[in-house]
């Protein structure tokens, strides 16, 4: 029944919940504009992975050219390889707007680094995985360049649809793991892990042949294979991705890149790991919204969605599509809200010039109907709403929520209208001359 958009819509959605979504397939416009789950530069997870008996290559970071030249010579290394760092794949074919073609380069001269990183600090990369302008560079890696004689990939992800843990991989790495999915669905290889058993050796194994290591490389790489999952466990990621996971002429096993994802559930536990946490690449909006203990998504329509659950900004953003409109952004409240947290929100939703009403649907479960609707009537007069406005609230302590103080608020409060499906445009646009509000029963 859902529409083409419709469909589109709650796919993007499902698709944030869902992340890492390697294994369906990835949506690109969640990806540019929000975060799910902590993501950290190549160079802190590679650290992670050393301390963690991993083999990453050696490596300095640096923040100007000259430190990069000096970390050149320092590595006194045959080769050197320089990795610019930001929070997305395919830097090696990304292009910086100082002109420069390539976010990783391999040189021999420690000079030619030096150059190279006054063309990467300070200027966007832009790569299949950013927004078009691109994401400015801070930081580079400096590595000791190995020669690689194979590339594979390597992942373990948290996945619903296996109940836990499972390790994928392929022998065609280096590239688009997507592209292989499409294209040799074959050439992709899982093994489901229990997460009460662990990783078995007979697994790792396996998976060590199946991306083909041979003779004593198979070994190795199944060591490196339960060394990454133990990590895996240890820091409560809920992605570890290794593409290139490579092999060296002179047979050893090596982790060339590294993109570990965190379960933000875990902050409590993993205080060192989320101190790291760069903010610099975030939207600000998030930012802001993650100061207040909310999650902010943007999206690309003009509806403003301010809501409580996932599940119901999908049906919600669904809504929407299906009576022509498009959500400008959506904003779950989540559980536990205190009235302060309503009106930041609202602050927040206000603050985009592409919305032009606000859709408010609010289901009360945990929530208090009253607690939001104070908030929105102290939103609505400190902020003078310039934009239309619709409400539904719903179930916990409704008729206090609906009370005078919602009512008073509004010059044309009209509770004559129920049903999302006057949520469309056209409606919007008939009120836009003043706040409205009305309530939907859904009994
Ligand atoms: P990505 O493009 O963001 O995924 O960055 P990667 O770290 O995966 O680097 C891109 C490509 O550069 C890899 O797939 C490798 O082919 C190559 N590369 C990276 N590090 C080295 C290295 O130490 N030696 C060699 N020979 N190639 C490397
Ligand atoms: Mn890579």
């Amino acid at each position: 029944m859902a529409s083409p958009v419709a469909a589109h819509a709650g796919k993007l959605l499902r698709d944030l919940a869902l992340r890492p979504a390697f294994l369906s397939a990835r949506s690109q416009a969640v990806q540019l504009t929000s975060r799910r789950w902590l993501n950290l530069q190549e160079y802190q997870s590679k650290k992670l992975m050393s301390d963690n008996g991993v083999r990453v290559q050696r490596f300095f970071v640096a923040d100007t050219a000259d430190e990069a030249l000096e970390a050149a010579k320092r590595l006194n290394a045959k080769e050197i390889v320089l990795k610019a760092q930001i929070l997305a794949g395919g830097r090696g074919k990304g292009v910086f707007n100082s002109g420069l073609k390539g976010g990783v380069h391999l040189t021999k001269d420690p000079n030619v680094v030096g150059q190279l990183a006054k063309q990467m600090i300070g200027y966007n990369l832009a790569t299949k995985q950013t927004p078009k302008e691109g994401v400015k560079v801070n930081k580079v890696m400096v590595a000791e360049a190995l020669d690689i004689s194979r590339e594979t990939y390597l992942a373990i992800l948290m996945d619903r649809s296996c109940n836990g843990p499972v390790l994928v991989g392929s022998p065609q790495g280096g590239v688009d793991i997507e592209e292989v999915a499409a294209s040799n669905p074959e050439l992709i290889f899982k093994e489901q892990i229990d997460i009460f058993e662990g990783i078995k050796d007979s697994q790792a194994q396996r998976m060590a042949e199946n991306l083909g290591f041979l003779g004593p490389l198979k070994n190795q790489a199944a060591d490196q294979i339960k060394k990454l999952y133990n990590l895996f466990l240890k820091v409560d990621a809920t992605q570890v991705e290794v593409n290139p996971f490579g092999e060296t002429p002179e047979g050893q096993v090596v982790c060339f890149d590294a993109k570990i994802n965190f379960d933000d559930n875990a902050e409590f536990r993993q205080k060192d790991i989320f101190a790291m946490d760069d903010k610099s690449e975030n939207e600000p909006i998030e930012n802001e919204a993650a100061r207040y203990d909310l999650k902010y998504i943007g999206l690309d329509g003009n509806i403003a969605c301010f809501v409580n659950g996932a599940g119901l900004a999908m049906a919600t953003c669904d809504i929407i599509f299906l009576n022509g409109g498009k959500p400008a952004n959506f904003l779950d409240l989540g559980g536990g809200v205190k009235e302060a947290q309503v009106y930041q929100a609202f602050k927040l939703l206000t603050a985009d010039p592409k919305v032009e009403a606000i859709l408010v649907n609010i289901f009360g479960g945990i929530v208090n109907c009253a607690i939001i609707a104070n908030g929105i009537t102290k939103a609505c007069r400190e902020l003078e709403l310039k934009v239309p406005l619709v409400v539904r609230l719903e179930v916990t302590v409704i008729e206090q929520g609906r009370c005078m103080d919602l009512r008073q608020e509004t010059e044309n409060s009209n509770g004559n209208l129920t049903g999302l499906e006057h949520v469309t445009d056209q409606n919007v646009n008939k009120y836009a001359t003043g706040v409205f509000f009305f309530f939907f029963l859904c009994s």
